[in-house]
C-alpha cells in the first residue's frame, strides 16, 4: 500500500504558460491551416503542469519560475495557488510577456505544440540559485524541465545535487545546456524522440536495438533513465542492470496533452516521498495513464486517492 507522507516536498524548476488549445480533424502539414470549432484556453507549461500534478499527488510543491506582469500571469498564478502550489519562488516580470503554448489536438488524440517562451526566456540562473537557497534545506526532490533558459537548468540541477537532493531532470526539449549538469541528474525521463536526441548530445552511438541505446544513455550520464513511451508505458533502465519496461493501464485515450507532465510531477512526488524507484514509477504510470482519459493537460491529473484505486 503506497503511503502518501503529507510532509515530502517537491520543488520544481521549470516554465509556466498559457495554453490556446484548438481541437481540429487532424495536425497541420507545413504551410496548412486546419480549422476547428472551439478554442480552450488553460494554465500551462511543464514546470507548472508537473507541480499541479505533484500537489495533487500528495507532495507538498513549490514552483520556481517566470510569469509577465500581466493579466495572463496573474490568473496563472491564481489558478497555481488555488491547486496549492506554493507561488512564492514564481518571479513576475515586467518587462516580459506570460509565455504561450499553442496546442492543436486531432481526432487521434495526438498533439503539436509550438510554444513561445516569454517570461521563461528570462528566467536568469542568479534568480533560480537564489530561489533554490532557501528551499533545498526541506525538499524531497527536485524537478527541473528545460523550457526554461539553459543557464536557469544548469544552476538548478547544480545547487540541488550541490545539496545531495535528488534531481529529476526532465529534457523537454532536449537543450545543449542538458549536456553540462546531466552529471548532476539522479533520474533523467526523455520521450523515446528525446533519449535518441539525448544521447546524441551526449556524443553516444546512435545505432543499434532502442534498449542498447538506452543503456548507453544510463552508462554515459550515470543516472537511472526513465523512457516514457506513450500508451506503451515507460522503460526503466539503471546503469549496468537489463532495460524494464512497466507497461501503461489500457485506457480510452482522450487528450494526451501534459501525459508526461502528470508522468514527471508524480513520479517527484513519489521520490520526495521516499519511494525507491521502481515504486514511484509504478504509481507515476498509473497516474498517466488516468490523466489521458480526460481532455486538458491538467484537467485529467489524478489526486493521490484516485491514483491508489486505479493502481491497486
Ligand atoms: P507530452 O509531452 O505530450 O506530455 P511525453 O511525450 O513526454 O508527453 P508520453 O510518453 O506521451 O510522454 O506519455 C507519458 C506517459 O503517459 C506514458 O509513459 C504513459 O504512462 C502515459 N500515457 C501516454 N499516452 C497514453 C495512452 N494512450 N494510454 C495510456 N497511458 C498513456
Amino acid at each position: 500500500m503506497v503511503d502518501q507522507h503529507p510532509a515530502s516536498t517537491v520543488v520544481v524548476v521549470g516554465a509556466l504558460n498559457v495554453d490556446a488549445v484548438v481541437r481540429a480533424p487532424r495536425l497541420p502539414a507545413p504551410g496548412e491551416t486546419v480549422v476547428g470549432p472551439h478554442v480552450t484556453w488553460h494554465g500551462g507549461g511543464k514546470g507548472a503542469n508537473a507541480a499541479v500534478a505533484a500537489a495533487r499527488a500528495g507532495a507538498r510543491t513549490q514552483l520556481i519560475g517566470a510569469v509577465g506582469a500581466d493579466d495572463q500571469g496573474r490568473s496563472t498564478l491564481r489558478e497555481l495557488a488555488a491547486e496549492g502550489v506554493d507561488i512564492g519562488g514564481v518571479a513576475s516580470l515586467d518587462d516580459s510577456a506570460t509565455g504561450v503554448a499553442l496546442i492543436v489536438v486531432d481526432a487521434q488524440a495526438e498533439n503539436q505544440i509550438a510554444v513561445g517562451l516569454g517570461a521563461n526566456a528570462d528566467l536568469t540562473p542568479e534568480y533560480v540559485a537564489r530561489a533554490l537557497e532557501g528551499r533545498l534545506h526541506a525538499a524531497g526532490c527536485v524537478l527541473v524541465s528545460t523550457e526554461i533558459t539553459p543557464g536557469a537548468v544548469i544552476a538548478a540541477v547544480d545547487a540541488a545535487s550541490r545539496a545531495g537532493v535528488p534531481v529529476i531532470l526532465n529534457p523537454a526539449p532536449v537543450i545543449a545546456a542538458v549536456a553540462r549538469c546531466i552529471s548532476g541528474a539522479t533520474v533523467i525521463t526523455p520521450n523515446e524522440s528525446e533519449a535518441d536526441l539525448l544521447l546524441e548530445l551526449i556524443g553516444g552511438s546512435t545505432g543499434g536495438r532502442r534498449e542498447e541505446r538506452w543503456s548507453e544513455l544510463a552508462e554515459r550520464a550515470a543516472a537511472s533513465v526513465v523512457v516514457t513511451l506513450g500508451s506503451e508505458g515507460v522503460a526503466v533502465v539503471q546503469p549496468g542492470e537489463p532495460v524494464v519496461v512497466v507497461p501503461a493501464r489500457s485506457v480510452s485515450a482522450v487528450d494526451t496533452t501534459g501525459a508526461g507532465d502528470t508522468f514527471n510531477g508524480v513520479l517527484a512526488a513519489r521520490v520526495a516521498a521516499g519511494d525507491d524507484l521502481r515504486e514511484a514509477v509504478a504509481f507515476a504510470v498509473a497516474a498517466a495513464s488516468l490523466s489521458v482519459t480526460r481532455a486538458g493537460a491538467r484537467g485529467g491529473m489524478p489526486t493521490f486517492d484516485a491514483i491508489a484505486a486505479f493502481s491497486g
